[in-house]
């Protein structure tokens, strides 16, 4: 990630510690050696000219010689680790032995020397450690002393140049000396500038990585918004506010509806450009400083501190607010999406909220308002715990049946009004209890599919159902086809036509013999989304597809028209009633609809004889329903089968075959 020119990259943002005293060390010796190769060169310097200006090797001359090749050696020598004291000691001591010599011969305190001793205690401050600096400091004071003492007893040579010469000489020397701890201290001030400089520099790129890494770390990349992290963080000490009495709390918990169709059918990135949207109108609906979340696909979490004006009503008004700006369409990438979006709340000071389940309790609220069938927005209350902790269990029981492989099939017989025979049976899954026997626990499938699981519930379903039919068969009866239930997440995979046209094989069955229901609600107008795919590969490979609990869904007249299936099976709740001429009158008018498609329509859920009679009158093609046949288990349905012959419901159809012939 790039941000404000600084490269994040883990190779190059940090050195260890190792490496940073590795380059300290290195860059102590280079300057070290650098600023001794300064002092020997112009020490070197400063030498040629004295000899130019007063002619003839004199001891003095000799020994600043031999000072300047010193400061040279001892330079190359601190390139070394380690050595830092034994090069002050060095440089004091060849300090010490030149300015003796040079005093015993001539230039005295005056002379030659003095620049050296100038410069040697300021070089030791400047690049070794305090304690050359002070032994160096010491001992150019000694040095002074000894230089006093000894002209004092008369041990100085005597002078070989006249005492003007050696005036102009001295000024001449300290000149040289000012420039070269000039020179020295400018370089040591530039080179401490630009140390300080890159330090700066250094920082303020450490801030910002800190900041970008910062910022990453508690934010969701794509909308901006804080992440969980972040969020539990910001609820950890907004609780911390509460405890103290600084107000109460309220954690929302927000849900988009529709997002996954819209992500599925128009693609991801138009799936970003909503979720960003989704975002902004979060932001700009609650108010600053209260904290908004993403914390996962199409999830959001906000907190809001309630201030004592904030009441009940006032709360779920603005819920329901927000809900509506988000289910308004918008436009993303030029392509208009329609989202919606569901709400669960609850306040940090409700009764039995502890406050580490808040959020768990809102996401309960917001289960129960997308139970409801979304839209709306619920407030937390302890009823709805139970809830959630029976789902909890119910879920744990069927995972726990699909493992011990208790999830077995029974079949419901369908009939033909025309004919009077069994022309099929819907498959019906049912979990075998151990406690109660094969029974259908309420909301099952709902429950399935928040395990995730319900597509392995289809598939067991399908393969015992496939059984059943080749064991039914076996036993020398006519049974056409069975009818197999298909939840969303088979239908929307686009291995299922596939695998089920496999299954079939597998069993030495053939296309025609299965039929797939397919419930009215999944059925979606675009032709590209994947459930309309597999609706058409099945019809390809010879399924039938029919649409089951036909009347319930949403589908349009127009697409109806549109709409390649092989039947209608019509819901139980448009079933009529005998006493009832209006719900006559629908019946009729549903028959009429699928006449005029031209499919063959199955009325469920038929169970009594007026209501069989009538339908039989209104010239349907099927039934099923209680009163031909309860859902049975294999053994059960083979039974039935023989027996059919001598039931009333047959008895009923060859009254009606009679009645047609005569
Ligand atoms: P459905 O496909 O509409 O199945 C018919 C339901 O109506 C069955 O309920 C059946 O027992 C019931 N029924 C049939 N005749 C009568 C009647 O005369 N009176 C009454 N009151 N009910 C009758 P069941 O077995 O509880 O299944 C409920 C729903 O569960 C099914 O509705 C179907 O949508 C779903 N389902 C069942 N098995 C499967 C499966 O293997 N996979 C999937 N995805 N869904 C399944
Ligand atoms: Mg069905
Ligand atoms: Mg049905």
């Amino acid at each position: 990630m790039n941000s404000g020119g600084v490269v994040l990259s883990p190779d190059t943002a940090y050195l260890n510690e190792n490496e940073i005293r590795d380059a300290e060390v290195k860059r102590r010796q280079t300057l070290m050696a650098q600023v001794a190769f300064t002092f020997s060169g112009i020490t070197f310097v400063y030498l040629v000219v004295i000899t130019a200006l007063l002619p003839g090797v004199t001891p003095a001359k000799v020994v600043t010689l031999l000072a300047s090749l010193s400061y040279g050696a001892i330079g190359w020598f601190c390139q070394y680790r380690h050595h830092y004291i034994k090069c002050g000691l060095g440089i004091v001591f060849v300090t010490l032995s030149c300015a003796f010599a040079a005093s015993l011969t001539n230039g005295g305190l005056e002379g030659y020397v003095t620049p050296v001793f100038i410069a040697t205690p300021i070089a030791a401050a400047l690049f070794l450690n305090r304690l050359a600096t002070a032994i160096a400091t010491a001992s150019v004071i000694g040095c002074f002393v000894l230089q006093i003492v000894l002209e004092n007893n008369g041990f100085v040579s005597p002078t070989i140049y006249s005492p003007e010469v050696v005036r102009y000489a001295a000024l001449y020397m300290l000149t040289f000396a000012t420039i070269a701890c000039a020179a020295g201290l400018s370089y040591f001030a530039q080179d401490s500038n630009k140390r300080f400089r890159s330090l700066i520099t250094a920082h303020r790129r450490l801030y910002e990585m800190t900041q970008t890494l910062d910022h990453s770390a508690h934010h969701d990349p794509l909308t901006g918004l804080a992440n969980r992290k972040k969020l539990q963080k910001e609820l950890d000490e907004r609780l911390a506010d509460v405890r103290v009495g600084a107000g109460n709390l309220c954690v929302f918990h927000i849900d988009l509806d529709k997002f996954k169709e819209v992500n599925d059918t128009q693609g991801h990135l138009v799936g970003d450009g909503v979720l960003q949207t989704a975002a902004k109108i979060m932001t700009d609906h609650f108010r600053k400083g209260e904290m908004i979340a993403r914390i996962g696909g199409d999830e959001f979490i906000v907190l809001k501190t309630l201030s004592p004006e904030d009441n009940a009503a006032d709360i779920q008004e603005s819920c329901e607010k927000l809900i509506k700006k988000l289910r308004a369409p918008m436009r993303v990438m030029g392509i208009e999406c329609q989202i919606g979006a569901s709400m669960g709340y609850v306040y940090s000071a409700a009764p039995g909220t502890p406050e580490n389940l808040l959020i768990g309790n809102a996401d309960i609220a917001l289960y129960e308002a997308k139970r409801s069938g979304g839209g709306v927005a619920y407030r937390f209350t302890s009823v709805m715990r139970q809830g959630f902790e029976d789902k909890i269990e119910m879920i744990a029981e069927i995972e726990k049946a699909l493992a011990e492989d208790r999830i077995e099939c029974v079949l419901q017989p369908q009939v033909s009004f025309a004919t009077g025979e069994i022309v099929g049976a819907e498959a019906l899954c049912r979990v075998n209890d151990p406690e109660f026997g094969l029974c259908l626990p309420e909301a099952f499938f709902s429950y399935a599919e928040d395990a995730g699981v319900i597509d392995r519930v289809d598939w067991l379903v399908m393969k015992k159902a496939l059984r059943t039919l080749t064991e039914v068969r076996a036993q020398g009866i006519k049974l056409p086809c069975v009818s197999l239930n298909v939840s969303a997440k088979s239908l929307r995979s686009a291995r299922y036509a596939s695998h089920l046209n496999a299954s079939i094989k597998a069993f030495g069955l053939t296309a025609s013999d299965v039929v797939v229901e397919v419930l009215e609600t999944l059925l979606i107008q675009s032709d590209t989304d994947q459930a309309a795919i597999t609706i058409r590969s099945l019809r390809a490979l010879g399924i039938r597809v029919v649409i089951d609990d036909f009347g319930t869904g949403q589908t349009s007249l127009g697409n109806l028209a549109k709409l390649e299936i092989d039947g209608l099976k019509i819901d139980r709740s448009l079933v009529p009633d005998v006493s009832c001429a209006r719900s006559v009158r629908l019946a009729k008018a549903v028959l009429t609809l699928s006449a005029s498609l031209d499919v063959p329509a199955v009325f469920e859920g038929i169970e009594t004889v007026e209501q069989y009679r009538l339908i039989q009158e209104m010239g349907c093609e099927g039934v099923q329903g209680f009163f031909v046949g309860k859902p049975m288990n294999s053994a059960a349905f083979i039974d039935w089968c023989h027996s059919y012959g001598k039931s009333e419901v047959h008895r009923l159809n060859e009254e009606l075959v009679t009645a047609l012939g005569s």
